[in-house]
C-alpha cells in the first residue's frame, strides 16, 4: 500500500486499490505510473501478459482527467469486445471513490444507439473497440477533439486484427496535442511502425524480456496422432478434475466442434467465437466468469487479452501459426503470480514446431504422455 502511495497516486485511488487487494505495484506499474503521472508525454510500454498493465495505464488516466467536467477526455482503445468491457469494469473498480466519473464502453455487436445515449450524459473516459469507435465518429455520436490521453492497449494484438486503418482514422480526429501511450506484450515491426507514426519522443518502460512468456506458467505437450486429438482433450480432462480451462481452437468450426462434442461427453464447456451473437458471447463468458463451466473453448480472436481469475490450464488443441499467439494464450494463466500450465496438443509432424517455441520463448517444454484410461482410473 505505502508502495503505491509512494508512485504518487491520489487518496480515492488508494482506497480503491486497497478495496480491491493489490498490496504491491508490479513492475510495469511501478516503472510507468510515476512517469505517467510527472509530466504528460507518450509512452511505449513492453510487458508480458498478466504483469497489470490495465492499472499502469488506468490509474494515472484517472487521476489526470477532471471528473468536475463532463467533456471526454481520455480514450481507450482495445482489440476485442470482451477486453473493452474488462477494461471498463476495471476502470469503474479503479474509479469508484471518484464522484462523477462515467466511463463507457463502446463496441460492436450491441445497440448503438444505447452507446450513443451513454455519451451523451457525458463520459470522461471512453473504451472501445476500434470499428465501432471509427463508425460512431464519423456518424458525429462521438466527439474526441477535447481528448488529452489516449491508449493504445495490446497494440500488437489490434495491428494482428488489421485495425492499423481504423486507428489511424480515429486519432485524425483526436488533437495533436495529447498524450499517447502505447501497451503492448511484444514488439513486431508493426508496433514500432505505429509508436513511430503517431508518438512523438515516447518514454519507454520495458520489463522482462520481448517475446518472452510468462515465468509462472510450466509448458507441457503431448504427442498423439491426429485423429487421436480429442480423445486426448478429454483425457487431459478426466486427469484434471479441477481443471479451469482455456482451450483454444484455430478455426471457428473447430472451436464449435470441440466444445459441441464436449458436452455431449458430459464435460461443462462452452464456445466462444466470432460467429456466435455477442448476447451468446456474452452469456459463455459470465459462466466462465463464475465457474459453471470449466472449459472455454475459444479462437484466439474471441480470447484475446481475457483475464479471468485463476485459470489453471491453458489447452493448445491446436497450435497457432505465430510464436506471439501462442505466448498470447499461454498468458491467460499463471497470471497475478499464481502457477499455470500451458499444455500443447500435436502430432508428430508438428513437433518441431515445439522446438521453435522453446528457442523463441526461452522456456523448456516437457514431453509428457497423454494419461492412460489406468492412470485415471487410480
Ligand atoms: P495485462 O493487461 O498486463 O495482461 P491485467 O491488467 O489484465 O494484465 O492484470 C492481470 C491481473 O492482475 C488482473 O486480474 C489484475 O486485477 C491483477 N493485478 C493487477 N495489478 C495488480 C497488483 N498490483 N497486485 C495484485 N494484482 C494485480
Ligand atoms: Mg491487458
Amino acid at each position: 500500500m505505502t508502495a503505491f502511495k509512494a508512485l504518487g497516486l491520489d487518496e480515492q485511488l488508494l482506497q480503491a486499490i486497497t478495496d480491491m487487494g493489490f498490496e504491491t505495484p508490479s513492475e510495469v506499474q511501478e516503472e510507468a505510473i510515476p512517469l505517467l503521472l510527472d509530466e504528460d508525454r507518450d509512452l511505449v510500454a513492453l510487458a508480458q501478459t498478466g504483469t497489470g498493465k490495465t492499472a499502469a495505464f488506468g490509474f494515472p488516466m484517472l487521476q489526470k482527467i477532471d471528473v468536475e467536467s463532463r467533456t471526454t477526455q481520455g480514450l481507450i482503445l482495445s482489440p476485442t469486445r470482451e477486453l473493452c468491457m474488462q477494461i471498463t469494469n476495471e476502470m469503474k473498480a479503479y474509479g469508484k471513490y471518484k464522484k462523477g466519473l462515467n466511463v463507457v464502453a463502446i463496441y460492436g455487436g450491441a445497440s448503438i444507439t444505447d452507446q450513443a445515449r451513454n455519451i451523451k450524459k457525458g463520459a470522461q473516459v471512453i473504451v472501445a473497440t476500434p470499428g465501432r469507435m471509427k463508425d460512431m465518429i464519423s456518424r458525429r455520436m462521438i466527439d474526441i477533439s477535447k481528448i488529452q490521453y489516449c491508449v493504445l492497449d495490446e497494440a500488437d494484438e489490434m495491428l494482428n486484427m488489421g485495425f492499423y486503418e481504423d486507428i489511424t482514422e480515429i486519432l485524425s480526429h483526436s488533437p495533436e496535442e495529447k498524450s499517447t501511450w502505447l501497451f503492448s506484450a511484444t514488439m513486431p515491426k508493426e508496433v514500432s511502425t505505429i509508436a513511430k507514426k503517431f508518438m512523438h519522443d515516447p518514454l519507454e518502460v520495458t520489463v522482462g524480456s520481448k517475446n518472452v512468456g510468462s515465468e509462472n506458467v510450466e509448458h507441457e505437450y503431448f504427442i498423439v496422432s491426429g485423429r487421436d486429438r480429442y480423445p486426448a482433450l478429454k483425457r487431459l480432462a478426466d486427469a484434471n478434475p479441477d481443471i479451469f480451462s482455456v482451450v483454444f481452437c484455430r478455426t471457428k468450426r473447430d472451436t464449435q466442434k470441440v466444445a459441441e462434442q464436449l458436452i455431449a461427453d458430459g464435460y461443462s464447456a462452452g464456445a466462444i467465437h466470432g460467429d456466435l451473437s455477442q448476447n451468446q458471447r456474452d452469456i459463455v463468458m459470465k459462466q466462465f466468469r463464475n465457474r459453471q463451466i470449466q472449459m472455454l473453448v475459444a479462437t484466439d480472436v474471441a480470447a484475446r487479452g481475457i483475464d479471468v481469475d485463476d485459470i489453471t490450464h491453458v489447452i493448445n488443441y491446436q497450435l497457432p501459426d505465430e510464436i506471439e499467439t501462442y505466448t498470447h494464450r499461454s498468458g491467460r494463466t499463471g497470471r497475478a503470480g499464481k502457477n499455470g500450465i500451458s499444455m500443447v496438443i500435436v502430432t508428430k509432424s508438428e513437433v518441431r514446431k515445439i522446438k521453435g517455441l522453446e528457442k523463441k520463448l526461452q522456456k523448456a517444454f516437457t514431453k509428457k504422455d497423454v494419461p492412460s484410461g489406468m492412470e485415471i482410473c487410480e
